[in-house]
């Protein structure tokens, strides 16, 4: 199981584009390429896949967190590129999307063996948790509902090893002290507080970071 980061305002692969916005690619056993959020921009988007050797037209599912223009900028051009690719929105989500596939997600929901979405929480997004080897992996696009209870709704599918995307505000750091992953990305405010206070479990996030799990 790979997540690779492929949109961040931070890269760690020479050749990549940094810009505000956030997406991820999740490569999962007998499961097609996933990819949560699209950036900000279609033109960046596509240039770092193909720089990460990712063809759009191998995506397989879609998963949109929430209705924002730094996780939806990049959508119709990757439904463009992949007509085929089933599409995950938030119940929230408004707005003309051509896709053959679209499922709106208001409640949890399995979407493939082993890779959940909380359903939508705060009436506004969703995040993605993972069964991995290590444990579930919860992966998250700005957590306007909020780390701590994103992490609650995580803990109805198991015990989570580690949480990966956008904390936003979020500074209630004594939630993250049983995880063994963190990887703060794309909006989070305390990034060095988190950084500092979680040095063992911590990654540096960015554009080209592949976490193996
Ligand atoms: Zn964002
Ligand atoms: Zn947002």
């Amino acid at each position: 199981m790979r997540i690779t980061i492929v949109y961040d305002s931070e890269v760690k692969k020479p050749g990549l584009r940094a810009d505000w916005g956030f997406s991820c690619l999740i490569e999962a056993q007998d499961t097609p390429k996933m990819l949560f959020d699209t950036g900000a921009s279609g033109s960046i988007l596509l240039h770092n896949l193909k720089e990460l050797k990712f063809d759009p037209s191998d995506i397989g599912i879609v998963v949109i967190s929430h209705p924002h223009g730094d996780h939806t900028g990049g959508l119709q051009d990757i439904m463009e590129a992949n007509k085929d690719a089933e599409l995950y929105l938030p119940q929230s989500f408004r707005g003309g999307i051509s896709a053959k596939w679209i499922t709106k997600i208001k409640e949890p929901f399995e979407i493939r063996h082993n890779i959940f979405t909380t359903g939508e929480l705060g009436g506004v997004e969703q995040s993605l948790v993972i069964n991995t080897d290590k444990g579930l992996v919860v992966i998250v696009g700005c957590s306007h509902p909020g780390v701590g209870n994103i992490l609650d709704a995580a803990t109805r599918f198991g015990k989570v090893y580690g949480i990966v995307g956008g904390f936003h505000g979020f500074h209630d750091f004594d939630r993250l002290d049983p995880l063994s992953l963190i990887c703060p990305c794309h909006c989070t405010q305390y990034k060095s507080a988190i950084k500092r206070l979680f040095q063992d479990q911590c990654l540096g996030c960015g554009a080209g970071l592949v976490l193996e799990l």
